[in-house]
């Protein structure tokens, strides 16, 4: 068994430890933001296999993730929910690219305009400040630590480093194809809402309604290159707006709040691994729109990978 050292406490690392841990390995999590400041902590978090290439890989980890996280749904204090919900187009569209990694999916026929197609389906949904604690509690109950900390360069005192650093790992990795996809939300109050909604084709981008316990997370935009994290106010309005066209009932919803995510966006999840000075390297960044989807997909993938080279 190895000593491992896993680079980043977002929703890939955490879940990458998880699995080494259960795998046997000693694991310590180092990181610069604990999970609450992460990016993942801004995650809608639907799944659903979103800026996430490429599309084979993208479809196998969706597939394990879907599996996994509909287990947690079934356990108490995870945060995770399995909820039905509806996708609308304002065009005709064939099936999605990851039919297959979703078990059922229905395509719907009445569509008020400007809707032409559309489908729902059941999908989890993780509540991220519940579902990051939760992960960081089964980290520690399993005997991983996590510990903050800046690094300026990946460690070479391990057997065995995981890079789970997302958009870090521009300069973790030395990765210039790294880039942020800028996601804004707004936080509205939750009108008892128990399903989610998502214009696939609204101009400037995926419009979603996700309903959590207390509120119910409206987005997004997606701003590729874009590196602001300050929530811009008209954006804020627009997308409000636009939310309570898709879904009604937001009319009375009282807006709570509003917060900004860089996206690690890559033209294709890196995840490999390689020998740096003796030490076995595993890299696992850029899951891009979804990295909560993909998460237990590639941890399971990172772990085969230490266990099979360490
Ligand atoms: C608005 C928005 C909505 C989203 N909605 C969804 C959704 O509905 N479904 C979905 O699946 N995904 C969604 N995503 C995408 C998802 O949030 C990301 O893909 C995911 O958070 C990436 O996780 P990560 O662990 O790789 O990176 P991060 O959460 O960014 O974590 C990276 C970690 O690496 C650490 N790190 C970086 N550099 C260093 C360094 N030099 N030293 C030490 N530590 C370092 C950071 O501190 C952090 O702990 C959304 C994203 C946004 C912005």
């Amino acid at each position: 068994m190895a000593r491992v050292i896993v680079v980043g406490a977002g929703v890939v690392g955490l879940s990458c430890a998880v699995r080494l841990l259960e795998a046997g390995h000693t694991v310590d999590v180092v990181a610069r933001d604990l999970p609450l400041e992460t990016t993942s902590a801004v995650a809608a978090a639907l799944w659903y296999p979103y800026r996430a290439y490429p599309v084979d890989r993208v479809t196998g980890w969706s597939s394990a993730g879907y599996a996994e996280l509909e287990t947690l749904a079934g356990r108490e204090g995870t945060g995770v929910r399995m909820l039905p919900g509806t996708e609308l187009h304002r065009s005709r569209v064939e099936d999605p690219w990851w039919r297959d990694a979703v078990p059922t999916l229905t395509r719907i026929r009445a569509f008020g305009p400007p809707y032409a197609d559309g489908w729902t389906f059941v999908a989890p949904v993780a509540e991220m400040p519940v579902y990051l604690r939760w992960l960081t509690g089964r980290v520690e109950a399993l005997g991983g630590t996590l510990t903050r900390m800046a690094l300026s360069a990946l460690p070479d005192r391990a057997d065995v480093v995981v890079n789970c650093t997302g958009l870090g790992a521009r300069r973790m990795a030395d990765d210039p194809s790294m880039m942020p996809v800028r996601g804004q939300v707004a936080y509205v109050e939750q009108v008892g809402l128990d399903r989610w909604w998502l214009d696939g084709s609204a101009p400037g981008g995926p419009l979603y309604v996700v309903p959590r316990s207390q509120d119910i997370v409206v987005g997004g935009t997606d701003d590729e290159g874009e590196w602001d994290r300050r929530p811009d106010p008209r954006t804020a309005e627009r997308l409000v707006d636009r939310a309570v066209e898709l879904v009604p009932e937001l009319a009375s919803a009282r807006v709570l709040g509003h917060k900004v995510g860089l996206r690690p966006a890559r033209p294709a999840v890196r995840l490999e691994a390689g020998r740096v000075d003796g030490a076995l390297v595993v890299h696992c960044y850029g899951h891009g729109g979804a990295g909560v989807t993909l998460s237990w997909g590639c941890a399971d993938e990172v772990a085969d990978l230490v266990g099979t080279a360490s």
